[in-house]
């Protein structure tokens, strides 16, 4: 569900739509009062949707007129600033993609696009839309908003379009129906074949439908079916296909899915999102499924014999107890069981106090002083010891415990920073991973604001860090809360730069202080000039956007080397220091500070953080 944006409006115009409009209408001289009258009587009667809508993840209404009643059957206040539901959720799952697509196609006259697509009425009826818009610009050619028009065409649409609609999607949901899934697994096996890649089928059978039908009757149950359709869709990329098979099952087409920790975590999101709550009225339902999986190539090699694979796996999971999983393939089985094991275990590790922090040393490259840490979650388990976050970071995010695990985090480093400095340590900047999850469900500004003040650590001494694809999806509600984050003082990094894809032009609208270069591009660095040409792009990029880079991964001198004559402003690796816990970090702090000779020029080493030779102007030797 989008987020509500802002309080209510009242729903007038904008100025800028009232004066774009008069202004058009030449010749007559009538007062503004008169003008803006007349316009919301046009508007009024017009036998469409008249809206303004920002360029963001849900569509956010800025503006819609009366018919927005006809069209959709929720009311403008419903849709303006989400305050019910945002746009987005308005069209069918299905179609999302492609109306996203549409208002950028460059192919569209130039300003101007035009599409058709399907929107879900507020009474479940399924209608086809034509949509005529035009971007509004920022000063900077960044899309803002849009401003359009839309109108029912289902009537009109002809013949082909209904066809196609009653052929190839379900009526209920609006996903795709057993045709379309066919189809598109038969080309999605074409494609795998050639290019050597994988395809998941997993089938999903609700559990306790049949009964919640029965008893309180179709209505309710084509509610819930509808809902569940919206979550599924929610749990898969938009470019895999999630079907209806009829009745309460349904069908996930998973593509470009290689890595199966990746395809867990899709499983694992199903569950965790078809076990939430579904409230009616005042009732509430727990609803849980029954998930088979199977993948091509090794569990079939044709549509049908992956259908039916899949089909064996859910009847397996099933019968193991409901609320279950099975892969086809036994050691996806094992891997899946593990995942959940760690989730069961995971869900005790704060209380148990398994969670604790190791931190990092991040060097300033002119000066040769550890300026930051960057705390490191590790949990220790009694038997297998201190394992990685590369292990559980991912269970975490999917089940929603990185929320309570991200504040302690958060908690902890604060106030471990603030004891270092309480001893006589000088003050370091503190840096803490924030996950995409923590950004969407928790009030990570509040958090943030609270770990400090409960420690007593001054603002300038944290740094957060996001990960360059969150700081890029939905950047327009992120950049506001980025605002807020930095309004409070503390500084932001954007971590492992250079994996996913930014806008520069973005960047550039982002309150951030830092980017730190990803560890991949920084291993290469001797062997290979692709990544050596990417790091120098990204350190003169950056500093022309006024930002500090850092560099993540160091390990050996010729990385160093490299890194130190392009300018490099600080770095992070196991050349200068491993993630160490909070006593030895502070016995490093007072070596690298106290400067004495044999540490000095002892090396770089992994627990002196200094260098073996006076390495030109770079780092520190000698006070
Ligand atoms: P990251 O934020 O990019 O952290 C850097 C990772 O690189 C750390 O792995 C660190 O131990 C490792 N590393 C540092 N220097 C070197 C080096 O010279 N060579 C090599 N090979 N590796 C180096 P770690 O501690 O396993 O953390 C992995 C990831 O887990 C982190 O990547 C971060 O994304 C995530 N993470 C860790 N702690 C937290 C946390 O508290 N909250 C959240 N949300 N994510 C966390
Ligand atoms: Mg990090
Ligand atoms: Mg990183």
């Amino acid at each position: 569900m989008a987020r509500c944006v802002g309080q209510q409006q009242k729903l007038t115009l904008s100025k800028d739509l009232e004066v774009a409009l008069v202004t058009g209408i030449a010749g007559v001289d009538r007062s503004p009062a008169d003008y803006a009258r007349m316009l919301r009587t046009l508007i009024g009667n017009l036998d469409g949707m008249v809206f303004r809508c920002r360029n963001d993840a849900h569509w956010t209404m800025e503006f819609v007129s009366d018919g927005c009643v006809a069209l959709t059957g929720y009311h403008p206040e419903d849709l303006v600033g989400n305050c019910t539901l945002g746009y987005n959720d308005v069209i069918v799952p299905e179609d999302r993609a492609r109306v996203r697509e549409s208002t950028t196609l460059p192919d569209q006259a130039p300003g101007r696009y035009a599409i058709e697509y399907r929107i879900r009425r507020a009474d479940g009826t399924i209608r086809i839309v034509g949509e005529r818009g035009t971007p509004v610009l920022d000063q900077h050619g960044a899309v803002v908003a849009y401003e359009g028009f839309i109108e029912d065409i289902t009537e009109r649409s002809g013949y082909r379009m209904r066809i196609e609609q009653q052929a190839n999607y379900d009526a209920l949901t609006g996903l795709a129906n057993r045709r379309l899934l066919n189809d598109r697994l038969s080309q999605a096996i074409l494609r795998a074949e050639r290019d050597r890649s994988r395809i998941a089928v997993a089938f999903i059978d609700l559990d306790q439908f049949k009964i919640i039908n029965d008893t309180f009757g179709h209505e309710l149950g084509d509610n819930m079916l509808r809902s569940m359709a919206e979550r599924l869709t929610g749990c898969v990329r938009q470019s895999d296909t999630v079907a209806r098979q009829g009745g309460d099952e349904f069908v996930l087409l998973l593509t470009g899915h290689q890595d199966s920790e990746e395809l867990l975590g899709v499983i694992q999101r199903v569950h965790a999102a078809i076990d939430k709550p579904w409230q009616a009225g005042r009732r509430e339902f727990h609803v849980t499924c029954s998930v088979g999986v199977a993948v091509y190539p090794n569990d079939g090699r044709s549509a049908e014999v992956l259908l039916r694979n899949a089909d064996v796996a859910m009847y397996k999971a099933k019968s193991n107890g409901r609320n279950n999983f099975q892969f086809f393939t036994a050691e996806l089985n094992r891997m899946m069981v593990e995942r959940v094991a760690i989730e069961h275990r995971l869900r005790n590790a704060l209380s148990r106090k398994q969670l604790l922090l190791h931190y990092q040393p991040r060097v300033d490259v002119s000066s040769g002083r550890v300026v930051g840490a960057e705390a490191l979650l590790r949990w220790r388990l009694p038997r297998q010891g201190v394992i990685s976050p590369a292990r559980f970071i991912s269970v975490a995010e999917e089940t929603g415990l990185i929320v309570p695990i991200g504040k302690w985090v958060l908690q902890a480093a604060c106030q471990q920073a603030m004891a270092w400095q309480v001893v006589g340590l000088p003050p370091l900047v503190m840096s803490v991973n924030v996950s995409p999850r923590q950004f969407r469900q928790d009030n990570i500004v509040q958090t943030i604001a609270d770990a400090l003040h409960d420690s007593g650590l001054p603002p300038r001494y944290l740094q957060i860090e996001l990960t360059e694809g969150l700081a890029m999806q939905d950047a327009e509600n992120h950049v506001r809360m980025l605002d807020e984050i930095k309004a409070l003082g503390v500084q932001i990094a954007i971590d492992d730069f250079g994996t996913g894809y930014s806008s520069l032009g973005y960047l550039k609208r982002f309150p951030v202080d830092q980017l730190k270069v990803d560890r991949s591009f920084v291993q290469d660095l001797a062997t290979d000039p692709d990544d050596a040409a990417i790091v120098q792009a990204i350190i003169v990029l950056g500093h022309q956007l006024g930002l500090r880079i850092v560099a993540e991964g160091v390990e050996t001198d010729a990385q160093y080397r490299f890194l130190h004559s392009s300018g490099c402003d600080e770095m992070q690796g196991y050349l200068f220091g491993r993630p160490m816990d909070a006593a030895e970090f502070a016995q490093l702090i007072t070596l690298n500070e106290s400067g004495q000779p044999g540490v000095l020029q002892g090396g770089w080493r992994s627990d002196t953080l200094l260098p073996r030779r006076n390495q030109g102007r770079g780092l520190r030797q000698n006070k």
